[in-house]
């Protein structure tokens, strides 16, 4: 057993996700490898105890993906009707709109809600205290480095069979969500978890080596091109790339092949933010902030419509990948100079 803070909390949660005989799992817009992971890893645990299952997510995820046991399972239309008696798992974010444009309409017909969330600042089932007659459940903890720890824990808790299945699953969510146990996320706990994952039949090098060692070519080609934006600013603690709709258009290359070009910004040696400006269509932006120490980039992106965790946030909104260069700079620029003139007040 992994214990996590507030037990009961968590305890709570399991027995929720015990009654209901339908479930409908659900995760954010643009998936990553931990809202699929922690779908199809929970949903495959809750099947295998005889439940029925539908894991819904908007937006196709990223192709590389499609190994996890189970992908071939998600629907990308809501279902309709839904399900008579059902609860509704969301999982891996905690606010109806960034389940996408359905989101608020499975909300409302969802006979109870169960929430499994890292991200910083929500409070979903306190959204809800108007609607009355909704029994809403949430375990929501920042601390910990993806939401398939927390689907894990409750797994194990519940004293359910993990397959190699459900491992793969799980195992592929913390991999990705700690950045390869490399980002600052990263515990002690990671490492367990992820022995234990590979006991159950998780199988590292194959997991590693789908996710990271079959790159298309087009990908690179557009890598190229976005490098070349690459720029340093403001004294070198701030780096920025982009990518705009001609660079997809002269690649081939997919808004998925562009999901891990912000650690190119990220990387430089002195860089405290990076941010990678991506244009999906012309004059509407989705922008991924990084941090490397004290600069909370959640902030950041929330004051901007959007959210995420201290370190690494994001957000959309309208204009072009040129503007936003600047106007993240705007943004950027005080907050470094309000740091810096701290730093000199505190020694
Ligand atoms: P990304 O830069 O897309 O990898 O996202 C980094 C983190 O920020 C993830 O935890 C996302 O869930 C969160 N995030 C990204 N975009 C948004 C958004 N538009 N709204 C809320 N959270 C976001
Ligand atoms: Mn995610
Ligand atoms: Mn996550």
């Amino acid at each position: 057993m992994f214990e996590l803070k507030s037990p009961d909390l968590l305890k709570q949660v399991a027995s929720a996700l015990v009654v209901p005989e339908r479930l409908v799992l659900t995760c954010h817009v643009r998936p990553d490898g931990d809202a699929i992971g922690s779908m199809l890893g929970l949903g495959e645990a809750l099947e295998s105890v005889g439940k029925e299952v539908i894991c819904y997510c908007q937006d196709e995820p990223n192709q590389t993906l499609s190994f996890l046991p189970g992908f071939e399972k998600l629907v990308h239309e809501p279902p309709r009707p839904f399900p008579a008696g059902a609860a509704l798992v969301v999982l891996d974010c905690s606010e109806a709109d960034r389940i996408g444009r359905h989101g608020q309409e499975l909300v409302d017909q969802a006979h109870r809600l169960i929430v499994i969330d890292h991200h910083l600042g929500q409070d979903m089932c306190g959204n809800m205290q108007d609607k009355t007659g909704m029994h809403c459940v949430q375990y929501i903890n920042p601390d910990i480095f993806a939401t398939a720890a927390i689907c894990f824990a409750i797994v194990e808790q519940l004293g359910w069979h993990v397959s190699p299945e459900i491992a793969t699953n799980f195992y592929a969510a913390i991999l990705t969500d700690t950045g390869c146990f490399r980002h600052s996320n990263t515990t002690s706990l990671a490492f367990r978890m992820a022995a234990r994952l590979v006991e159950y039949g998780a199988d590292p090098y194959m997991i590693s080596d789908m996710l990271y060692e079959r790159v298309p070519y087009r990908k690179l080609a557009l890598l190229s091109r976005a490098l070349r934006t690459l720029s340093l600013e403001l004294d070198g603690k701030v780096a920025l790339i982009h990518v705009t709709p001609a660079m997809l258009e002269q690649t081939g290359g997919t808004v998925q092949d562009t999901d891990d070009f912000v650690r190119y910004a990220r990387c430089i040696d002195g860089v405290e933010v990076s941010a990678f400006i991506k244009e999906v269509r012309a004059g509407q932006v989705s922008v991924s902030m990084r941090s490397r120490s004290w600069f909370n980039v959640a902030e950041v992106a929330k004051g901007l419509g959007g959210g995420g965790h201290f370190h690494a946030a994001g957000f959309r909104q309208p204009g072009s990948a040129e503007q936003w260069r600047s106007r993240l700079l705007d943004i950027i620029a005080p907050l470094l100079e309000a740091h810096e003139t701290g730093d000199r007040t505190d020694a």
